[in-house]
């Protein structure tokens, strides 16, 4: 399949911060082969005509939890620990298999509809999690997300289950789809586990060349824990375990401190800002800018639905910029364009994937915002107009890997019909009745 987009204006993501107008881009099969202002030679199988929208890269959600789109809403109010003990884990227990494959096909209807290409996802009963990614045609790098709760000296990584289950899935699915799946190795949390699992997770990872993925001290309370714990912060004990050896991301990072810092640059480990959802739980505001400064790759993410009750990310994108100006009383400490970097380019690097930007040779992730509405309207500034106006409603076309998916409000991959009707006539009654 070939697809020619015409009167492209678009934000390539590309290291001048080229704006491209009146332009074209060519997409054949999975991937960008051409960028320009001439219309490139021969024939397509499809012309889109861009005029009045505005083209960027799909947006990467680099951290989340797609079934967790069940628990909308529920358990409002609570700070993690109380929402994670008394709401989110009684729920999460009655969870099987077809709950959780009604509650991601909504969770990336959503994500679809507002522009996401490409996400990072932590999960358990991954294997439907990743069926339905590969049905959905948006990329992801999935994980399951480690915990050991017994005593270590009972460990053996084949009664521990997600041990097995990081096994089963490396089996089946890492590379699935030409590469639309990649697993990640992964750990919950330091506060989840303990020392076998991380020695074994950062063997696996190091054997089987995957990246980590952890959430990494998103309240002040579990970083704390790690301190009295270790004498050492999360990311430093992991560190101490070589969890971090082949680099990987680490969700929230609220409380990381420059020594952290130093470990995450060095070790190739991105964070993951997860500001709307540090925000609803109360637990803090990451020190973003400083992170920047130490040279550590920022990607953005909404975390699960559950604590964000959105998966708009253009909402994340928003308090990206914002919030660093309030926190420091200066306009700008983040700029408009760091915040698209951390929805794109900065979530590519994170993931370790081809994508991002929109150059000849990266994967066709693209999105088309209707530009002509009210609420951008008018536009003296593209980038200004994306971070602080858009919504996620705004987007009229999302192409994952080349194809359509979605279109003018139409799904071309799931059906949303019998995904509600899943979700409404078995998951909630399972989990909530
Ligand atoms: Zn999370």
């Amino acid at each position: 399949m070939s697809v020619l987009f015409t009167n492209v204006t678009a934000v390539l993501m590309d290291e001048a911060g080229t704006i491209l107008k009146n332009g074209y881009v060519q997409v054949e099969g999975t991937s960008i082969t051409y960028v320009g202002t001439d219309r490139p030679q021969g024939d397509v199988d499809r012309v889109v005509d861009c005029s009045g929208k505005v083209m960027m890269p799909g947006l990467i959600n680099a951290h989340t939890h797609l079934p967790m789109t069940l628990m909308r809403g529920y358990g409002g109010g609570c700070d993690l620990q109380t929402w994670l003990h008394d709401y989110i884990f009684p729920a999460e227990g009655k969870l099987d298999s077809r709950a959780v494959q009604a509650g991601a096909g909504l969770g990336l209807a959503e994500m679809i509809a507002s522009g996401v290409t490409c996400v990072a996802d932590m999960y358990m009963f991954t294997s439907t999690i990743a069926h339905e990614i590969l049905k959905s045609g948006i990329s992801a790098n999935l994980s399951c997300g480690g915990v050991y709760f017994g005593d270590p000296a009972d460990f053996h990584p084949d009664t521990c289950g997600d041990c097995v289950a990081q096994r089963a899935l490396t089996e089946e699915f890492h590379g699935a789809g030409d590469g639309q799946i990649l697993i990640d190795a992964s750990i919950h949390g330091e506060y989840t586990s303990s020392a076998p699992l991380w020695q074994w997770m950062a063997q696996f990872a190091h054997d089987h060349n995957q990246r980590m993925h952890v959430h990494v001290s998103e309240t002040k309370s579990e970083h704390q824990a790690s301190l009295d714990r270790h004498g050492l912060t999360p990311i430093q004990t992991l560190n101490q375990y070589g969890v971090w050896d082949n680099g990987g991301i680490a969700a929230h990072c609220v409380y990381t401190t420059p020594e952290d810092w130093a470990i995450m640059a060095e070790k190739g480990v991105s964070c993951v800002h997860n500001p709307y959802s540090n925000l609803k739980l109360g637990s803090g505001i990451a020190p973003i800018p400083d992170m920047l400064q130490a040279g550590v790759n920022v990607a953005l993410g909404t975390d699960g639905m559950s604590s964000h009750n959105s998966a708009d990310l253009f909402a994340d994108l928003k308090l990206a910029a914002l919030l660093p100006s309030g926190v420091r009383c200066t306009p700008g400490v983040v700029t408009p364009r760091q915040a698209l970097e951390m929805a794109t380019v900065a979530g590519a690097r994170a993931l370790g994937r081809p994508t991002g930007q929109i150059a000849v040779g990266k994967v066709a992730d693209l999105i088309l915002l209707d530009f002509t509405v009210p609420n951008l309207t008018p536009c003296h500034d593209v980038v200004e107009n994306l971070v602080f106006a858009a919504h996620g409603s705004n987007v009229v076309m999302n192409m994952a890997r080349g194809n359509i998916i979605y279109e003018n409000g139409t799904f071309h991959t799931l059906d949303v019909e019998r995904i509600q009707a899943e979700v409404r006539d078995y998951a909630l009654p399972l989990l909530f009745h």
